[in-house]
C-alpha cells in the first residue's frame, strides 16, 4: 500500500479526523466533518506495544526447535489485537534453547525489515531469577542460575544485539555487577521473579534497574504483610511497573492501587501471553514443564491442587487494556497510553503518536458492549494493513 486515508475519532479526545498516510508515515491529521452521526465512527489510536509476549499456540520463543518462520507465526496473531510492536520474551531455559531462540528471531528480523520494526527488541526474562517456589513462578528450577555476564554477552551477540530488556532477581549471585554492565551497554533492567529484601531491591535500583516486571505476580502466595518485595518496589519511584491486567493475575483493587501509586505515566500494561495462549483447554507439556489451560482461560502450573500458580496469560494485549479501564484503574485513553506511549518512553524510543511524520503504526477499534474488550477493526504497521480492512468513510 502506498497511500491511504482513515476516517475515525481520535482515541485521546474523540475528535473526528481524517488521517492521511503515504507509504509508511502519517502525513496529515486534519479535522473531518461526518455527514451522519459521529457515534457510528470507530476510534483510532497509536498501535499497542507489548514488552512481554512469550509465544502463541504452542510456539515458544525459547523453543529449542524455534525457526524464523515459527517465530513469525507466533508474532502475527497479535496483529488482530491492535499490537504493532512487541518484545518476544524468552524465559528461563538452557543456554542452548535461548541461543536457538535468539538466533531464529534474529534471522526472521534480518530477513523481513517489517518484522524488525515490529520487534524493537527482545526481553530475556530469566534465567537469573529466584529459585524459590512462588517467586520462581513457572520458570523451570533446573535452569535457574546465578547471573552470568559472559553468557549474556554470548546471547546478545547471537541475537544481533536485540536483547533490550532483562528481568533479573537482585538477590542472585553476581546480579548487581550484571545490572551495572547491562545498563552501561544500553540494556534496560527489570526486577522480577524475586524474593529480594528491601536492601537488595534498593541496591538493584541504584545499579540501574528501572522496571518491575509484572509487579504483584511471580511472588509467594503468602508473604509477610510488610516490609515485603511488593511494597518495596511499589514505593520506589525510580521503578516503572509493568502489570498484567487480564483480570486473572491481579485483583481489580490491586490494579487500581498500583496505577495510583505509580501514576499512569509509570505503569505499563502487558499481557505476558504464554506460549500456550491461543490453545484450547487441556494439559500441555514442553521443556519448560507441564501446564494446564483451564476452561476460564487461566494457564496454571499443572500438578498443584490449588491451581494457584499462573504460568503467563491466555489473554492478549487489547483485552488487558480494556480490563484496566473497566476495573476503574484508568480511562480507556490512559490504558492505551500505558500500552503504547509508556513502553516507547521506557525504552527511550520516539513515542508512538498520531502526528504527521510518525510511522503509520495504529489500530482502529470500537469499544465492545460493556467495555469488556475492544473490537479491533484494523491494525496498520508502517502504512501496511496487517489485520482487517480500512473502513470506507461513513
Ligand atoms: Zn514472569
Amino acid at each position: 500500500m502506498t497511500s491511504s486515508t482513515i476516517f475515525a475519532r481520535r482515541y485521546d479526545n474523540g475528535e473526528a479526523v481524517r488521517i492521511t498516510i503515504a507509504r509508511d508515515k502519517i502525513t496529515a491529521v486534519e479535522p473531518a466533518w461526518p455527514d451522519g452521526p459521529i457515534a457510528a465512527w470507530p476510534y483510532v489510536a497509536p498501535g499497542l506495544f507489548d514488552l512481554q509476549i512469550n509465544g502463541y499456540r504452542g510456539v515458544w520463543f525459547n523453543d529449542p526447535a524455534l525457526t524464523a518462520s515459527k517465530a513469525i507465526a507466533a508474532i502475527e496473531p497479535y496483529f488482530a489485537h491492535g499490537v504493532t510492536r512487541l518484545c518476544p520474551t524468552l524465559i528461563t531455559s538452557s543456554h542452548q534453547a535461548l541461543s536457538t531462540g535468539f538466533a531464529a528471531i534474529r534471522q526472521a528480523c534480518e530477513q523481513y525489515p517489517w518484522l524488525d520494526h515490529v520487534v524493537p527488541g527482545c526481553h530475556l526474562e530469566g534465567p537469573y531469577l529466584s529459585g524459590e517456589d512462588g517467586p520462581r513462578g513457572a520458570h523451570p528450577k533446573a535452569h535457574i542460575r546465578p547471573a552470568d555476564w559472559d553468557e549474556f554477552c554470548d546471547l546478545q551477540k547471537t541475537s544481533g544485539n536485540r536483547i533490550r530488556l532483562v528481568t533479573i532477581a537482585p538477590e542472585v549471585p553476581h546480579a548487581l555487577e550484571f545490572i551495572r554492565r547491562a545498563v552501561q551497554s544500553g540494556v534496560r533492567i527489570a526486577i522480577g521473579h524475586t524474593a529480594a529484601t528491601g536492601e537488595q531491591i534498593l541496591a538493584a535500583v541504584e545499579a540501574g534497574a528501572t522496571l518491575s516486571t509484572h509487579l504483584g505476580n511471580g511472588a509467594h502466595p503468602i508473604i509477610r504483610r510488610h516490609p515485603n518485595y511488593i511494597w518495596e518496589q511499589l514505593g520506589e519511584s525510580r521503578l516503572t511497573a509493568s502489570i498484567i491486567t487480564d483480570g486473572l493475575h491481579l485483583p481489580e483493587s490491586v490494579i487500581r492501587s498500583i496505577v495510583r501509586a505509580k501514576s499512569v505515566q509509570q505503569t505499563i500494561i502487558t499481557c505476558d501471553a504464554s506460549g500456550w495462549a491461543g490453545s484450547p483447554p487441556g494439559v500441555y507439556e514442553n521443556d519448560l514443564g507441564k501446564v494446564e489451560v483451564l476452561d476460564d482461560g487461566r494457564i496454571v502450573v499443572a500438578g498443584r491442587q490449588e491451581r494457584d500458580i499462573l504460568a503467563g496469560s491466555g489473554a492478549a494485549t487489547d483485552d488487558c487494556v480494556a480490563f484496566a479501564a473497566k476495573c476503574g484503574a484508568a480511562t480507556l485513553r490512559e490504558a492505551i497510553d500505558m500500552t503504547c506511549r509508556n513502553p516507547t518512553r521506557f525504552f527511550g524510543m520516539p513515542e508512538q503518536s498520531l502526528r504527521p511524520g510518525h510511522p503509520a503504526d495504529l489500530f482502529i477499534y470500537q469499544p465492545a458492549e460493556g467495555g469488556d474488550r475492544l473490537h479491533i477493526l484494523v491494525t496498520m504497521i508502517e502504512g501496511t494493513v496487517r489485520f482487517g480492512t480500512v473502513p470506507s468513510p461513513v
